[in-house]
Formats: C-alpha cells, sequence, structure tokens
C-alpha cells in the first residue's frame, strides 16, 4: 500500500514509519517539525520506499495537492499538539494542530476518495473519569483538557465524514505512550533532569498520580494488526496495559536503570502535576482484550525500558 503517515517525524509517528516500512509499504510523511524532529526521520533519508514532505497540515490546498499527487490507500493520523501542559497556556495551539489538521486531513480524503483511515484518539476525551466501567461506549464524554476536547471534536469530524464518505476508520484512545524518540513527559523530564543534576529532583504534584504507561513497540505492534482488516464505519478501542506506575515509582526507576542512589525528591505539591492533568487513570480494555491483544509488559516495565532507549 502507499501510506501517509500525517506526523510521522514525531515519537509514534517515526516508530510507526519503521514498522510499516519493514511490512513492505511504501510511505509518504508529512510533518512540519512543530515538534517532532529532523534525526527522528534521518535513517530513512534515501529509502527508495520513504519519501517526506516538510509541510503544515493546517493549510488545506496544500493537504489537497499532496493527496491529488501520492493517491493514498491508507492514512494514518498521527499529527496534533501532543505536548497538553504546553497548550494549557495556549488553546489555539490545540484548534490548530489538533483539531484543524484533522479536518483537513478527512477533507482531502472526501475530495480524493481516500476511504482508510487510522487515527490515534486518546484517553483525555474522558476527562477525570476512571475506572472499570469507563468503555468505549462511555458518556458523557467531558475533557478537562483542551487537548482533549480537541481530540473529542476530531472523533466528532470523523464520525461524520466517515459516515457520509463510506470510510473504513480505526481510532485507538490510550493513555501515555513511552519509549525510543519520547520528545516530554515524567520519564523525559526525570532523565533530562538527573543527567544535569543526579543529587536532586523537584515532582510535580504529590507524588501520587498514578496512570498506566504503555510502550511504543506494543503500541505500533497493535496499530498495525488491527488496521490490516478494516470493516466500513469507524471501530473505537481503549488501548493500554492493565497496570500503572506512580511518578514517584517513575522518578525511582529512572534513579535505578541511571545507577543513582541517594537522589533527593523535592515535590511542588497538590494532586495533579498541572491545572488539565488527569492525576489517576484506568479504563475498560475488555473490547480490545476479547479482540486478542494485550500489552506485552507492565507500565513499570516499560517506563525502565524506555530509560534505557533514551539514556
Ligand atoms: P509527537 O508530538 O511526537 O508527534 C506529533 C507530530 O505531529 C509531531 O511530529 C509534530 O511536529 C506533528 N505536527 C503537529 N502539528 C502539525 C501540523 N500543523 N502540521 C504538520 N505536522 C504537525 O506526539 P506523539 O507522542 O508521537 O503522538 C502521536 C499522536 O498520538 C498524536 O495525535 C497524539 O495526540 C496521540 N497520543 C499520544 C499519546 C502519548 O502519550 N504520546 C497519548 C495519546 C494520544
Amino acid at each position: 500500500m502507499k501510506v501517509l503517515v500525517a506526523g510521522g517525524a514525531g515519537f509514534i509517528g517515526s516508530n510507526l514509519i519503521d514498522a510499516l516500512l519493514a511490512e513492505g509499504h511504501s510511505v509518504v510523511c508529512v510533518d512540519n517539525f512543530f515538534i517532532g524532529t529532523r534525526k527522528n526521520i534521518e535513517h530513512l533519508h534515501g529509502h527508495e520506499r520513504f519519501t517526506f514532505y516538510e509541510q503544515d497540515l493546517a493549510d488545506l490546498a496544500a493537504v489537497k495537492q499532496i493527496f491529488r499527487k501520492e493517491k493514498f490507500d491508507f492514512v494514518f493520523h498521527m499529527a496534533a499538539n501532543s505536548d497538553i501542559q504546553a497548550s494549557a497556556a495556549a488553546p489555539e495551539v490545540e484548534y490548530k494542530n489538533t483539531y484543524t489538521t484533522t479536518f483537513n486531513i478527512l477533507e482531502a480524503m472526501r475530495t480524493e476518495g481516500v476511504k482508510r483511515l487510522f487515527f490515534c484518539s486518546t484517553s483525555a476525551v474522558y476527562g477525570d473519569a476512571q475506572g472499570a466501567h469507563v468503555d468505549e461506549n462511555y458518556a458523557p464524554l467531558a475533557p478537562i483538557s483542551y487537548y482533549g476536547a480537541c481530540k473529542l471534536g476530531c472523533e466528532g469530524l470523523i464520525s461524520a465524514f466517515t459516515y457520509m464518505n463510506d470510510f473504513h476508520t480505526l481510532v485507538f484512545r490510550f493513555p501515555n505512550v513511552i519509549g525510543p524518540r519520547l520528545t516530554h513527559g515524567a520519564v523525559f523530564d526525570f532523565v533530562k533532569r538527573l543527567k544535569a543534576d543526579p543529587t536532586q529532583l523537584t515532582i510535580l504534584g504529590d507524588g501520587h498520580q498514578c496512570k498506566p504507561y504503555l510502550y511504543v513497540g506494543d503500541l505500533v505492534e497493535c496499530i498495525t494488526r488491527f488496521t490490516k482488516e478494516l470493516p466500513q464505519g469507524v471501530t473505537v478501542y481503549n488501548v493500554g496495559g492493565e497496570s500503572q506506575s506512580t511518578v514517584t515509582g517513575i522518578a525511582q526507576i529512572v534513579c535505578r536503570e541511571m545507577g543513582l542512589k541517594n537522589v533527593q525528591f523535592h515535590y511542588t505539591g497538590g494532586r495533579g502535576g498541572w491545572k488539565g492533568d488527569v492525576p489517576e487513570f484506568a479504563y475498560n480494555l475488555d473490547k480490545i482484550h476479547a479482540a486478542g491483544w494485550h500489552a506485552s509488559m507492565t507500565s513499570d516495565e516499560a517506563v525502565a525500558r524506555t530509560v534505557r532507549d533514551v539514556l
């Protein structure tokens, strides 16, 4: 297949491209390096089945031009503002990079006749709701971050475009993903700050924030497996691991993997790391489990592996 990976210079997108190329697909990556980097895709330079466009996906005319030229069979839409903490101070970043990029891709799919789509949604669409009852049909969906709100808006657009144009669409809602080429988040920050000062670490919140962390290799395997055959309409899955890691637990794993002892932890206090952060999270994974998929690593194993990846 000829596939578009929108946002493919980013963390998850670049890992997905490696897997898609390994499966024999031709990959066109479009990214404007808003968060992604040249370094993430530099190993693909000269690959005969890889093409790159440095392009802002919020520009509809340019997006349509790429679609007209490349004639895609499948679109993997990974582009978004992924730094939720940063957009808390500037919501328009979400409107442009999360919402508008999605509208433009859907509109280009409509006019150019592309029918198959994978979309990265997020557990942030559930807002503060958590627990075993939070399955794919949970309502009301009430996001508490601008990021979650724009992703939910994207899901609304995807529902309508899929219905109106007979698309085959897969939507994954997943929580924190970690692994090689990570750009932000607790694991990334802790490693970076402990490299600069191995004696102490400031931790946002009270350290009890507790979330599941999913290794990027597990997510990419799940994406490639479930996009092989897509039914018509929108299929939504919660995707994640069953276990969680606390922020203090992450700090301890990072110290252990870096061989650091007696590091002083300083807590800024409060329930969440920042406003819009969801301090504890777990949701229902019965649907993806019933479909035969389980994460291969626990959350703590994913954290430890990631520290070794990014060191
Ligand atoms: P990332 O920031 O590394 O990748 C997103 C890419 O999109 C970046 O390379 C960025 O430059 C690109 N991009 C953003 N706006 C663009 C624009 N206007 N034009 C062109 N390119 C643009 O983030 P990631 O962690 O790889 O996330 C990939 C997808 O998964 C995103 O949609 C994100 O919202 C979603 N997601 C990520 C996580 C996570 O923990 N990383 C969790 C849930 C959902």
